[in-house]
């Protein structure tokens, strides 16, 4: 290899678009035959927005929402952002909070008044009705619970859409040889949906996947003999990207994703990953 190509093929990767961290990243999108792509902020464009309340009994909504929203104030996932801000676009005041929580993957809690109120998934509560189970399995986005004193009392449904460039970029990284894999941390429900409308394979959705087991899932295709492409923009995507055969992070993600990563998305657009596949694969054919 001379230095020389390398340089020109980072230095027009990046006017393309793309930061290539080094010249055996080159060699590894040549190897790569599975894509990994994380679900939000990636294939979606990661701008929740809430949609949705439904609670149970006569609880009013906008106490609800308030009760959520207090315990998110504390919080920097992008579920908590959007319904902080739904409650401040509904005015709703937001009382103090003490003792926050936050359990990755799963949710948040915190003292309101002296009563412990949680956010999140349905395994933080002892006891959920059924109908609220039915309502989130049934509600397009992602829904989470808020409840107190380990009773769910009211559901959020926040969402976002897929990027316009999504379905056709799967595509065209298919026809370079990749077979696409959609994970989540988010429920099964949500992560098949979207991944139909990218036409991703309902076989290859790995949903409900904590934090800490992004990585393992990579691992599990990389034992099945695949080289692993990953592309993510979350902190908890950071474990995963480094142990992919090639990360790639999306620049409108975090520091943590960018780090991890062999190669950045200066535009954060999945078609920029087909952009940067086939740039390396042509600029190491000069080099040959
Ligand atoms: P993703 O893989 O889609 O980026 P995460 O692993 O960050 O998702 O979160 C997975 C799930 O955990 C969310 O879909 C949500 O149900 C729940 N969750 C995590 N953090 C919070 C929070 N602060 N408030 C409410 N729910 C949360
Ligand atoms: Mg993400």
């Amino acid at each position: 290899a001379t230095p020389t190509a390398l340089l020109v093929g980072t230095g027009r990767g990046a006017q393309l678009g793309t930061l290539i961290k080094g010249p055996q990243v080159l060699e590894d999108t040549r190897r790569v035959d599975t894509l990994v792509l994380d679900k939000t902020g990636t294939v979606t464009t990661g701008d929740l927005r809430l949609k949705k309340i439904a609670v149970i009994g006569r609880l009013d909504k906008k106490a609800a929402l308030k009760a959520a929203a207090s315990v998110e104030q504390g919080s920097e996932h992008p579920i908590a952002r959007a319904i902080v801000a739904g409650a401040k676009e509904a005015r709703i005041g937001l009382p103090r909070i003490t003792d926050f929580t936050a359990n990755p993957g799963e949710g948040a809690s915190a003292r309101i008044n002296g009563t412990e109120v949680t956010v999140g998934k349905a395994v933080l509560f002892d006891t959920v009705d059924p109908a609220l189970v039915e309502h989130a399995r049934t509600t397009p986005g992602t829904t989470v619970l808020v409840g107190w004193d380990g009773t769910a009392h009211a559901a959020l449904t926040v969402g976002d859409a897929v990027r316009d460039s999504s379905r056709a970029a799967v595509e065209r990284l298919r026809g370079l040889g990749l077979t696409p894999y959609l994970l989540t941390g988010d429920a099964e429900a949500n992560a098949r949906s979207v991944a139909e409308q990218v036409g991703i394979d309902p076989a290859k959705v790995r949903a409900d996947v904590l934090p800490t087991d992004k990585h393992a899932i990579v691992r599990d295709l990389q034992q099945q003999g695949k080289v692993v492409a990953m592309v993510g923009d979350g902190v908890n995507d950071a474990a995963a990207l480094a142990q992919a055969d090639l990360g790639i992070a999306m620049g409108s993600g975090t520091d943590v994703a960018m780090d991890s990563a062999d190669i950045i998305l200066v535009r954060s657009d999945l078609d920029a990953v087909g952009d940067a596949i086939e740039l390396s694969r042509a600029t190491l054919k000069v080099i040959k």
